[in-house]
């Protein structure tokens, strides 16, 4: 089962976060009908979606990730909760998919996200306190983007790495990522000596041999002491049903639910989120139609 896990370098000085994501990758690839290069950037960033979600230890944490770069791959959208719930698709995506490339040991995506657009960033905390960051697409890898994105705009150093990789059918072979940060006060000296380390081939090397998230902690640290802290299990779940189906076709309007209703019997809305599709019958339409306008009135 896919799972992430809290720890803390003995010294208190470096805050790891580390995700087994397998499952939840091939969920969302399952249902969107992803592989190859389309697999690696959305498992990318629903890896990272799972990293951000923890900042605090409440559960009704969530976080919004919503990518708008200038390549084919380049719009998409996550979204994470604090519980472990997470779900995420593309916004439009090419009929052709091209090919990632491989340099030096990783598979780049870069050009197919695009390096010119932005990603923003959206918290909610819980108790209505919401944070909203924009960064600038700089790589288009994703995980370097969001690395980019907290250095930035949540000011804390930061060190980010998230892979899919894949087996001989581009399907999702594992799926994983670290996420480590420091405080300000004490600098990125410590991290600059980790980064080299986890921004190398080592890291696909591990999850390549089935690596749990304390061994990805412990590769991370290299070998330095850690304290590990509850984890929590990951799944791909969307939070969609029948009542947000109706609400997404309400904004049409009580005119065009009529018009609908008349022309066919069945209406289908899918969510976009998870693909699942919701068949709604001439009825729920006209019900619709007819409380729209006693709510107009
Ligand atoms: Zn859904």
């Amino acid at each position: 089962m896919d799972s992430l896990q809290r720890g803390i370098s003995a010294n208190q000085e470096i805050r790891v976060v580390s995700a087994i994501t397998t499952e939840v990758v091939r969920e969302a690839c399952q249902r969107h009908q992803l592989r190859g290069a389309e697999a690696i950037i959305l498992g990318r960033a629903l890896t990272a979606g799972c990293l951000l979600a923890t900042l605090t230890k409440n559960d009704d944490e969530r976080v919004r990730l919503q990518l708008s770069g200038d390549g084919p791959l380049g719009r998409m959208l996550v979204d994470a909760r604090g519980n472990g719930d997470v779900r995420g698709c593309f916004g439009d995506r090419p009929q052709v998919v091209p090919d990632a490339i491989e340099v030096d040991g990783r598979t780049r995506v870069g050009h197919l996200v695009g390096q010119s657009g932005r990603m923003v960033v959206t918290r909610d905390l819980g108790l209505e306190q919401t944070y909203q960051g924009v960064v600038e697409l700089a790589t288009g890898e994703i995980d370097r983007d969001v690395e980019r994105y907290l250095e930035e705009s949540e000011q804390l150093p930061s060190l980010m790495a998230c892979e899919v990789l894949l087996d001989g059918n581009e399907a999702v072979f594992r799926a994983g990522g670290i996420l480590c940060q420091t405080f300000p006060e004490i600098g990125r000296h410590q991290l600059d000596a980790l980064r080299e380390n986890l921004h190398g081939p080592g890291f696909a090397s591990l999850l390549a041999r089935d690596g749990e998230p304390d061994d990805l902690m412990g590769f991370v640290l290299r070998g330095g002491a850690f304290k590990s802290m509850t984890g929590i299990s990951l799944q791909f779940r969307c939070n969609c049903g029948r009542e947000r189906a109706l609400s997404v076709v309400s904004t049409l309007g009580a005119d065009d639910l009529e018009q609908l209703a008349e022309e066919q019997e069945h209406t289908e809305v899918k969510c976009s989120y998870c693909g699942r599709g919701y068949l709604l019958g001439r009825d729920d339409l006209l019900d619709l139609a007819a409380r729209l306008r006693r709510e107009h009135n």
